[in-house]
């Protein structure tokens, strides 16, 4: 009978649908399993089938059959060509007003390709953008689906079950149609990897200028944590720094290898950002940071290049621990502005309506940029929804400009020992670029005009321009 079907199926039981079907488990819901070996299935089963009630399936077919109309499944598999093919497997089993979500990291224009595709055959496509990484799938990670707005009545609460909730709100909301719930996630991740970088950038200052053992390095962030900068990348900045490598009794981030990986949704933001005109540096300048750190061989040729007349180190070190720490939160101010500006420039372009304020809302909990700050930006845009700039909030603008000096303290000081501060120094010059009364693409508009009678507007009235330069004749 009907009522013994499974409420969701999960397909793809490696690390992440695994711990989300059996966080569905928890949550009461009967879950159908499939994965496309069956090791993977019966691994659940064996490990955790106590934590509820799991239907084993091996074939599609079976899967499918499992589930109570309109069938929901909720796919997990490796981004790109697997989900492809997963979703035309399924696709020729389920019927007409079925939904399959892919909770994948999946491109969003490729979001768009599947929703168009599937709905012509009368499927509901719902990309999901998930976060939280393992721990976030089994507890409640912070979820957005995109799709149509119809499939999320039914779809929408289930979500919100298993999802993580701050002060009574699930952290999963629809986003908007079809690939808004994986744009946002890319723009999620790209804003996690400017976070990294800047909190990164913080560590090494205190280590360079500072000459700070790592061990009270772990003690700032964790002070830090319990301010205004509390979040889970802060937190376990110090757990990371404060962890001792039992081999050499060294602190392990010593003996870690000092080249950053990505697997692509930095990349994808930052090409994303140019394709829409928006100048999200404080992403672009993390992702760069992680290549130029890849870039071993040509960093061990470059080891030996001149430095120049360095400055003095600061004298006062709880005096410039505190700069540091305004130059941290003023730059991440500038990443979450720049990432939010992304998303209404997505948003309009695609015509998805993406409410910033909600966004922020279920970034609060779940996800790997959770923050207390998340709670400000939501005000933020709850206050005024068409926000000209994060930096312009109230909040925002009090905050940067009560550390402004520190900010530029920092970076000044960075310069003069020579310690790189990619993303510190980019964001300051991104705020007095945005702030400036004029600036001088005025006379780059001339060189273009120069060069390739690219034309020009005037100031003082309106038309066109084209000026017969020397160079002319
Ligand atoms: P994964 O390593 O990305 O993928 C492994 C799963 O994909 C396995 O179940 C595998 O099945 C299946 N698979 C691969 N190729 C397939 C194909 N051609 N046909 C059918 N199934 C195929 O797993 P994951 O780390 O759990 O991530 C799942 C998805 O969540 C990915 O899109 C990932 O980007 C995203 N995500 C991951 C995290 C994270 O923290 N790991 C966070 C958020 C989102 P077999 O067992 O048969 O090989």
């Amino acid at each position: 009978p009907e009522s013994k079907k499974a409420q969701i199926g999960v397909t793809g039981l490696a690390v992440m649908g695994s711990n989300i079907a059996r966080n569905f488990a928890r949550n009461g819901y009967t879950v159908a399993l499939h994965n496309r070996s069956i090791a993977k299935t019966d691994a659940l089963i064996a490990e955790h089938g106590s934590d509820g009630d799991f239907v084993r399936t091996e074939t599609v077919a079976e899967f499918v059959d499992a589930l109570e109309r309109p069938r929901r499944v909720l796919i997990m598999v490796k981004a790109g060509d697997a989900t492809d093919a997963v979703i035309g497997e399924l696709a020729d089993a389920m019927e007409t007003g079925d939904i399959i979500i892919d909770g994948g990291n999946a491109l969003y224009t490729d979001t768009i390709r599947r929703e168009r595709a599937l709905a012509e055959r009368g499927l509901h496509f719902v990309g999901a953008g998930i976060s939280g990484g393992e721990e976030g799938a089994l507890n409640g990670p912070s979820i957005m689906p995109g799709g149509p707005a119809e499939s999320y009545k039914s779809l929408g609460p289930m979500l919100e079950s298993i999802a993580a909730n701050v002060e009574g709100e699930p952290c999963c909301t629809h986003i908007g149609p079809d690939g808004s719930g994986h744009f946002v996630k890319m723009v999620h991740n790209g804003i996690e990897y400017a976070d990294m970088q800047l909190i990164g950038e913080a560590y090494d200052l205190m280590r360079q200028a500072l000459d700070m053992p790592v061990t009270d390095i772990a003690e700032v962030f964790r002070e830090w944590n319990t301010t205004e900068l509390e979040s889970y990348l802060v937190e376990i900045t110090a757990e990371v720094l404060g962890q001792v490598d039992a081999e050499t009794g060294k602190p392990l981030v010593d003996v870690v290898v000092d080249a950053a990986g990505q697997k692509g949704t930095g990349r994808w933001t930052v090409k994303s950002a140019l394709d829409l005109g928006i100048p999200t540096t404080g992403i672009a300048e993390a992702v760069f940071a992680r290549a130029l750190s890849s870039a071993t061989d040509q960093r061990a040729a470059a080891s030996g290049l001149a430095a120049g007349t360095l400055g003095a180190a600061p004298t006062d070190r709880d005096a410039f621990i505190a700069d540091v720490k305004s130059a941290l939160y003023a730059s991440k101010v500038v990443a979450y502005a720049q990432g939010f500006d992304q998303i209404a420039a997505g948003s309009a372009e695609y015509g998805w309506d993406v409410d910033r304020g909600s966004l922020a809302t279920i970034w609060r909990g779940g996800c790997i940029i959770r923050a207390q700050f998340l709670n400000r930006i939501r005000e933020a845009y709850q206050e005024n929804p068409d926000l000209p700039s994060l930096l312009l909030a109230p909040y925002f603008r009090d905050a940067v400009e009560a550390g402004i000096d520190s900010w530029r303290r920092v970076v000044a000081t960075a310069t003069t020992l020579g310690i790189p501060v990619p993303a510190f120094a980019s964001s300051l010059s991104y705020y007095d670029g945005l702030r400036a009364e004029r600036l001088p693409a005025a006379l780059t508009q001339g060189l273009r005009d120069f060069f390739g009678a690219h034309t020009y507007q005037r100031v003082d009235k309106p038309g066109t321009f084209h000026t017969l330069w020397s160079g002319d004749r």
